[in-house]
């Protein structure tokens, strides 16, 4: 017989976190600081009441291990880490949540699961303090670049290196956090979507796609600045008009693809009401779960903007800002959390995730991964209005222990 699963207490104990380590503005996890720590030795505390090891790596990503008759492991992640004045799920979920699985698991097979399970935190997902997102786990999967992240610095001047260094943490071993990845056989996270995707179709869960590519590029339209009363319409060299052409034009290019694009920054010179504007920079950022479709996004948007550049007779010059290739998850493990949804509830919906996780990077490392997604109230995170309903949550928790069910099978099955 199954051990029942409480789903409840993962609810009652991701407000006990929220006792602990908010205010009023929100959660304060903020990775490296006293609340994060204050965070991390809670769950420790909870662990404990388990037959588990629990260490942190080289890169302060907290593992802990119910060993099983198989070393092969299967893997659980979330992130304890919230940006500053944060929602009280973002990250948090993944770990309470895996923590009941672990519970169960632990009874179930008394202490002793046919395959490995482990529970990891990941250190630093949000990058709010030094802007590098996905520290922990891209440490781990090999793709930090050390020589950019040793010179980074919070707003206060102290560098990354002497911070970690206060956490027990030497940077430039971080990179051997990897050999944690030994023997993983799949990795599964519970996430809140974070967007407004599954509130909008009525649907408690998601299974996640991947996580999207995304291409993010300066344009410049480079126009004459005129004086704003004596320079008829038709005789402007008007850089504001180009740029907003493709504002509207992003829309049709999204629609098109099946892409999202956004405009989220404009700057305009002289800036000021009485001159045309010479010279427009916007920030486009365009994003797709399919590598092909989101170079057909970016070549759709180079082609509208010469062509605008050219109806107002200026001038274009682009800049890549930044670049990240789609990471699909795998498709056995796609369809697991597929099954865990339906069984659970009836009803799921398959998505992209527009923001990067932890679980591209251990994806980047070559494991199996797949990703599910509760419903978030309002489409809104990274904000203390952050919510989702308490009956989501436990039918998350539920149908998240499911697909941690199949995927032991599974794990185990391909170790054969
Ligand atoms: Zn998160």
């Amino acid at each position: 017989m199954r051990t029942p699963l409480d789903s409840k207490r993962t609810v009652a104990e991701l407000k006990e976190l929220r006792g602990l380590t908010s205010d009023e503005n929100g959660a304060q996890r903020v990775a490296f600081t006293a609340p994060w720590a204050a965070g991390r030795a809670w769950l420790r505390g909870k662990l404990a009441q388990l037959p588990v090891e629990t260490h942190a790596d080289p890169a302060g990503n907290l593992w802990t291990t119910l060993p099983g008759e198989s070393d092969r492991a299967l893997v659980i992640g979330g992130h304890m880490d919230s940006v500053p004045s944060g929602g009280w799920l973002d990250g948090c979920l993944g770990i309470v949540a895996g923590m009941e699985v672990l519970r169960r698991i632990s009874a179930q097979y008394r202490g002793r699961p046919p395959v490995t399970i482990r529970l990891v935190d990941w250190a630093d997902e949000e990058g709010a303090r030094f802007g590098r997102s996905l520290f922990g786990s891209s440490a781990c999967s090999g793709t930090l670049d050390l020589e950019e992240a040793r010179n980074l610095r919070d707003k206060d001047g102290l560098r990354l290196p002497d911070v970690l260094k206060e956490h027990g943490i030497d940077f430039e071993r971080v990179k051997e956090s990897g050999r944690e990845l030994a023997g993983v056989g799949a990795y599964l996270e519970l996430h809140i979507e974070q967007g407004p995707v599954l509130l909008d179709l009525d649907r408690p869960l998601g299974t996640v796609l991947g996580t999207c590519g995304v291409e993010r590029h300066a344009i410049t339209f480079h126009g004459q600045a005129a004086h704003s009363g004596s320079t008829p319409m038709n005789r402007r060299k008007d850089a504001f008009l180009a740029a907003s052409k493709l504002g509207l034009e992003i829309y049709r290019i999204a629609e098109r693809h099946g892409g999202v694009c956004t405009i989220g920054s404009c700057t305009t010179r002289p800036g000021i009401a009485t001159s045309v504007v010479e010279e427009c920079r916007i920030a486009l950022d365009q994003r797709h779960l399919d590598g092909a479709a989101l170079a057909r996004m970016l070549e759709d948007a180079r082609e509208a903007a010469g062509r605008f550049a050219g109806e107002g007779c200026v001038e274009t010059s682009w800049s890549r800002l930044l670049r990240i290739d789609p990471i699909p998850f795998n498709a056995d493990l796609l369809q697991l959390c597929d099954e865990a949804i339906l069984e659970t509830c009836g009803k799921g919906h398959r998505l992209p995730s527009g923001p990067l996780h932890d679980a591209a990077e251990v994806a980047r490392a070559g494991v199996p991964v797949v990703m599910m997604f509760v419903q978030s109230l309002r489409g809104i995170s990274h904000s203390k209005i952050e919510d989702t309903r308490e009956e989501h949550l436990e039918l998350s928790v539920k149908a998240f222990d499911c697909l941690v069910g199949k995927a032991m099978a599974w794990v185990q099955d391909k170790g054969r």
